[in-house]
C-alpha cells in the first residue's frame, strides 16, 4: 500500500493501464491513508463509499484510454459536486448540496477520475493559511502546527500528506501556489479565461481561475490537459488553441529569455529567499536560458488594487447569500432582519472584513478614490508584463516572501497576512498563467517554492521551463508521517 501512495498522477495511471493495480486498490489505498490522516483536518466531506463503488465499476467496465482511468481524487470544496455537500469552507453554505457539476470537475469525471471527497478551504477562498474555514483550520504535514497555506491550504496539505495523487485549486490572488510553494508541491494558475469558472463558488470572479496541484510538473501538464477546455456557459471562458501539454512537455530551454524583475526584491525578504532565488537564477543559466534583467514599475501597487478589486467583487458576489436562495437560514422578526441574522451568523470575521471594504469602495462618493483607481492600477501592472514580454520569454520570482508560518501567528495582523500575496496577486490583475515548484528548504526544513510568470495562453512554455529546472532540482519533501495515527 505504501508503494500506491508514493506514486506521481502519471506513474499510478501507467499501473492502472498495465494492469498491474486496480482503480479499487488504489482508491481503497488513499482512503485508508486519509482515515489515518484525520488530525490534518484536510477533509470537509468525504464520499468514500460512493468511491469505491464507483472504482469497482471501472475495474469491471471502465475505459483505460481515459486520461485519468479510474484515478480517485479529493478536490478544494469551492467546485459544486452534483448532489454532494458543497460548502466553500462556510457555515452559510454548510447544508449546500449543488444540483449541479462544476465543468472542471466534469471534465475530472469524464476522463474517468473518481471523487474522493471535498478538501477544507479558507472561508469563499478568502485567505493565505486556512484559517479562515468554518470547519477548523487545516495543519500541514511539513511541521507541527504549521499552515499549509491558503486558500487551496486542504488541498495542498492532502496532497503532500499522500491522501490524494493530485487535486485542483482556486487561484485569485494566489491560492494555488503559495499553500504549493508552503507544502513543497507543484502549483499552476492557468491564464484567466484557460479553466471554466461554471460551477465554483465565486470569490473575485475578474481573478478565480482553477488550476492543478500535483507532485511533479509532468503531472500538472496532464491535470491541465483535462481542465483546461472552452465552455460556453462562462462567459469569460476563452476558445484558444489549447496544447497537448503532457505530449509536447520539453526540457530543452536553451535560448529562453528569462526575466528577473528588481521590484521583486522587497525589503526584509529573508536571506533564505534571496538565496533560493539566486540560485534559480544559476540554474536558468546552466540550462542554457539567458538572464535578463527587467522592471516591472508598478508592482508595490499591486498588492493594495488587489485588496480593493477583490473585496468590491466579492461584496457583490456574496449578496447571493441572503437566506432565501441558498444554504443556511436564521430566523427573524421579518425580512430585513432575517437577512440580517442570517448574514451576521453565516459569514465569518474575514469575510465580513472583505464585504464592508468591498461595499464601501464600491460606494458612491468612493467609487472613484478606490475602486476606480484600482482598476487604473490593474491597467498599468498589466502594462508592465506586456512591456516586459517584448524582451522575455517568461519571469522567474519567489513564490512567497517567507516560508510557511505557525497557526495562528498571523491572525491578529490581516495585514501581514495579506503580504504572503505580494509575489502572486500581480499575476491575477493581468490575467497572466504562472506555476511555484518547489526548490529549497528553510532552516526549519520547511518547503520554498519559485514562481515562474509566463505570457497569457503560453502553459506550455511555462510547465517547459518548470520541468527543465525540476529534474536539475530534485526536490524531495521526505515528511515523517508524524500525524499518521
Ligand atoms: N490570500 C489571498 C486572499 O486572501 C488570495 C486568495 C485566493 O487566491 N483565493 O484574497
Amino acid at each position: 500500500m505504501s508503494d500506491i501512495i508514493n506514486l506521481t498522477l502519471s506513474a499510478l495511471i501507467d499501473k492502472i493501464k498495465n494492469k498491474e493495480l486496480s482503480s479499487q486498490e488504489i482508491t481503497k489505498a488513499y482512503i485508508a491513508r486519509a482515515e489515518k490522516s484525520k488530525d490534518l483536518n484536510t477533509y470537509i466531506t468525504t464520499d468514500f463509499e460512493n468511491a469505491i463503488e464507483k472504482a469497482k465499476k471501472f475495474d469491471e467496465k471502465g475505459n483505460f484510454d481515459y486520461k485519468l482511468p479510474g484515478v480517485p481524487l479529493a478536490v478544494k470544496d469551492l467546485f459544486c459536486t452534483n448532489n454532494l455537500k458543497t460548502t466553500a469552507g462556510s457555515k452559510i453554505l454548510s447544508n449546500f448540496i449543488p444540483s449541479y457539476e462544476s465543468t472542471v470537475t466534469q471534465h475530472l469525471w469524464d476522463e474517468g477520475a473518481i471523487l474522493l471527497g471535498k478538501l477544507n478551504c479558507d472561508e469563499f477562498a478568502m485567505g493565505s493559511s486556512n484559517e479562515t474555514s468554518f470547519f477548523g483550520n487545516v495543519e500541514s504535514p511539513v511541521g507541527k502546527k504549521v499552515v499549509p497555506g491558503g486558500s487551496s491550504g486542504g488541498s495542498a496539505s492532502a496532497l503532500a500528506a499522500k491522501l490524494t495523487p493530485a487535486t485542483i485549486g482556486t487561484d485569485t490572488g494566489g491560492s494555488i501556489r503559495q499553500p504549493a510553494s508552503f507544502t513543497g508541491t507543484v502549483g499552476l494558475k492557468p491564464t484567466y479565461g484557460s479553466c471554466s469558472r461554471y460551477g465554483i463558488v465565486a470569490f473575485a470572479s475578474s481573478l478565480d481561475q482553477a488550476g492543478p496541484m500535483t507532485q511533479d510538473v509532468s503531472d500538472a501538464a496532464l491535470m491541465l490537459d483535462v481542465i483546461s477546455k472552452y465552455d460556453t456557459k462562462d462567459s469569460t471562458s476563452v476558445n484558444f488553441k489549447r496544447g497537448d501539454y503532457f505530449k509536447s512537455l520539453s526540457s530543452n530551454i536553451k535560448g529562453k529569455k528569462i526575466g528577473i524583475p528588481k521590484e521583486y526584491r522587497v525589503d526584509g525578504m529573508p536571506k533564505e529567499i534571496e538565496s533560493l532565488w539566486q540560485d534559480g537564477i544559476t540554474l536558468l543559466k546552466k540550462l542554457g536560458a539567458k538572464i535578463i534583467d527587467i522592471s516591472l514599475p508598478h508592482t508595490k501597487y499591486a498588492l493594495p488594487a488587489y485588496y480593493i478589486v477583490a473585496p468590491a467583487e466579492a461584496s457583490s458576489n456574496l449578496a447571493r447569500y441572503d437566506g432565501v436562495k441558498y444554504g443556511y437560514r436564521s430566523e427573524g422578526e421579518n425580512l430585513i432582519s432575517m437577512y440580517e441574522n442570517t448574514r451576521s451568523e453565516g459569514f465569518g470575521d474575514e469575510v465580513k472584513r472583505r464585504i464592508m471594504i468591498g461595499t464601501y469602495v464600491l460606494s458612491s462618493g468612493y467609487y472613484d478614490a478606490y475602486y476606480l483607481k484600482a482598476q487604473k492600477i490593474r491597467r498599468l501592472i498589466k502594462n508592465d508584463f506586456d512591456e516586459a514580454y517584448k524582451s522575455v520569454d517568461a519571469i522567474l520570482t519567489p513564490s512567497t516572501p517567507s516560508s510557511a508560518f505557525k497557526i495562528g501567528d498571523k491572525t491578529d495582523d490581516p495585514v501581514s497576512m495579506y503580504l504572503n500575496d505580494i509575489f502572486t496577486v500581480p499575476v491575477n490583475l493581468s490575467g497572466l498563467p504562472a506555476i511555484s515548484i518547489p526548490a529549497g528548504k528553510d532552516k526549519n526544513n520547511y518547503p520554498l517554492g519559485l514562481q515562474l510568470i509566463g505570457k497569457a495562453f503560453e502553459e506550455q512554455n511555462l510547465l517547459d521551463i518548470s520541468y527543465s529546472m525540476e529534474k536539475e532540482l530534485s526536490f524531495k519533501n521526505n515528511l515523517q508521517d508524524w500525524w499518521i495515527k
